[in-house]
């Protein structure tokens, strides 16, 4: 079974414990080791699928067709690993499991309690899939503290008593504040959270310390020795450059010697580096700089688009390129015209979305990418923007759009060239879909095999004619208009293998215009960047040299 280490956070929030656990993951891989990374939010809602990209970040969906928290993307790109359903949980999953279990008489009409009915619930949860790796990571949402979090603290804490000895450690992350007036760091909220922590029963073993400042010596010794952790476990986490630094940074200051140590491995397997020197060297060494518009609604909130954002990233070091994405709000695009704000770009991408704020800015959008041959990467709703704007402007479809903006409104304004997909087809089943179901069920999500056209664009760029991407949409471009569309000049270069649904959308006669159904952006990792935003940036450098 695996060793666990169990990540809490504690001070304050947003300490970056997702990419700690992430980075954590990725060294105990260059010690030859195999890992799973897996995190348990304390909120309420069942899953993050219906929470707000502003309050919450971007929904990162698995494979398996799960829709998880940003964090688990991290998870992947750090480690490569796929992540699964049974990833990520809420107390909301864990709540409504146990009520369920409740209601079908599980319990044999016992009074059910958070001990044991929650933290059990909790504990079979942590214990998925352990076998198949030899560490898992499981990092608790939230701080130390919270009401909300206290279930899942106890859970862990039971969960390592009733392991055999030292197959379980504790990492706690804190921060430790500078004051500027006396120049000197603080140790004292660092020592609370600990003294926190121990008063639920659990013992950090590892402290892995924020700072903007480098911890002296005489810290950490102060640290150690309130905080009963031993000086070699007591890691300096400092401000990074870029999140791609942190294998390296962290292994400088001996977070996975010590986390090794911890669990009396002895001596620890060398660990080969070689992947994040290479991811480093790329992203320091780049020549030149690229600019692309992201034309998008959640553009407030950083976090709302960030595996395009990483995408991005990675494209460029595909092409040891700098990528600077900026991004503008679409809605601005239905007041002013588009050309002042775009012309300075030499790439433009339209991000997923949902509900019709904003789209009409993003037709635009499309339709000057189009018209003035600036490559364009549409994705999801992006594409179903372009397949829109191509029937209005070039098959006359005049009053050409979706059904979702018709169901928004209650009324019929469109003609739907994007319908509501009820249902398709997955591996050999036929899913349906009522419009009345659950707001998280309706929609085709995970993994989908899209089957490509030998000799397309999307075929060489991939280097393959079948490919599997993940998927996030309840709507699809309306196979009626294909012919119509394809006399125009917009080829549906990419289908589901039916046939039956469109995936992939390119100009075969433009510099570089594709829209894809799926999220490209989910599959990229700096170490293997996807070959969709390695080629969307190689033709948006090409694109710089003209200017
Ligand atoms: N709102 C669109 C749909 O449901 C697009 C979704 C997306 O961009 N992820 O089909």
């Amino acid at each position: 079974m695996a060793r666990y280490v169990f990540i809490t956070g504690g001070v304050v929030s947003s300490l970056g414990k997702g990419l700690a656990s992430a980075a954590l993951g990725a060294l105990l891989q260059a010690r030859g080791y195999t890992v799973r990374l897996r995190k348990l939010d304390p909120y309420l809602n069942v899953d993050p699928g219906t929470m707000s990209p502003f309050e919450h970040g971007e929904v990162f969906v698995t494979d398996d067709g799960a829709e998880t928290d940003l964090d688990l993307g991290h998870y992947e790109r750090f480690t490569g690993v796929a992540a699964r359903k049974t990833d990520s949980v809420s107390s909301g999953r864990i709540y409504s499991n146990v009520l369920e279990k409740e209601r079908r008489g599980d319990y044999l009409g016992k009074t059910i309690q958070v001990i044991p009915h929650v933290t059990n619930e909790i504990k079979d949860f942590l214990k998925i899939g352990a076998d198949e790796v030899d560490f898992m990571l499981c990092e608790i949402g939230g701080t130390v503290g919270d009401i909300e979090g206290l279930p899942f603290f106890e859970a862990i804490r039971q969960f390592a008593q009733e392991r055999p000895r030292g197959e379980c450690i504790f990492m706690h992350l804190t921060l430790v504040p500078y004051i500027s007036a006396s120049h000197e760091l603080k140790t004292k909220p660092t020592q609370h959270s600990v003294k926190e922590l121990r008063a639920i029963g659990i013992a950090p073993d590892v402290l892995l310390l924020r700072s903007e400042h480098p911890i002296p010596d005489k810290e950490r010794e102060k640290i150690a020795l309130f905080c009963n952790v031993r000086k070699d476990a007591v890691i300096a986490a400092p401000d990074l450059k870029t999140i791609y630094e942190a294998p390296l940074a962290y292994h400088r200051e001996g977070l996975d010697r010590a986390v090794l140590d911890a669990f009396h491995i002895s001596p620890a397997p060398r660990p080969n580096l070689a992947r994040w020197e290479d991811v480093m060297d790329r992203l320091e060494n780049a020549e030149g700089e690229v600019r692309v518009a992201v034309v998008g609604k959640y553009t407030q909130l950083e976090d709302a688009y960030k595996s395009i954002a990483e995408a991005l990233t990675h494209g460029g070091m595909a092409n040891r390129t700098r990528v600077k994405a900026e991004w503008i709000d679409a809605e601005i695009f239905e007041r002013e015209d588009p050309a002042p704000w775009l012309e300075p770009f030499d790439a433009i991408l339209v991000p997923g979305g949902f509900g019709e704020r904003g789209t009409e800015g993003k037709i635009k959008a499309a339709q000057f990418a189009r018209e003035k041959g600036v490559p364009y990467l549409g994705i999801c709703l992006g594409m179903q923007m372009a397949v829109i704007e191509a029937a209005r402007d070039l098959a006359g479809v005049k009053d050409a759009g979706s059904e979702e903006f018709d169901h928004e409104a209650g009324a019929k304004r469109f003609t739907p060239v994007v319908y509501h997909l009820k249902e398709w087809i997955q591996g050999n089943h036929v899913v349906e879909r009522k419009v009345g179901d659950d707001k998280g069920g309706t929609m085709r999500l995970g993994a989908y095999t899209a089957s490509l056209t030998p000799g397309s664009r999307v075929a060489g760029i991939y280097g393959a004619t079948t490919i599997e991407e993940r998927h996030r949409h309840r709507y699809e471009v309306d196979l009626r208009y294909r012919d119509k569309l394809e006399t125009c000049g917009l080829m549906f270069s990419g289908m589901s293998p039916d046939g039956r649904l469109p995936e992939i959308v390119e100009i075969p006669d433009h510099p570089w215009f594709i829209g894809v159904q799926f999220h490209p952006e989910l599959k990229s990792k700096p170490f293997a960047p996807h070959p969709l935003f390695a080629d969307f940036v190689r033709a948006a450098v090409e694109a710089s040299r003209l200017v």
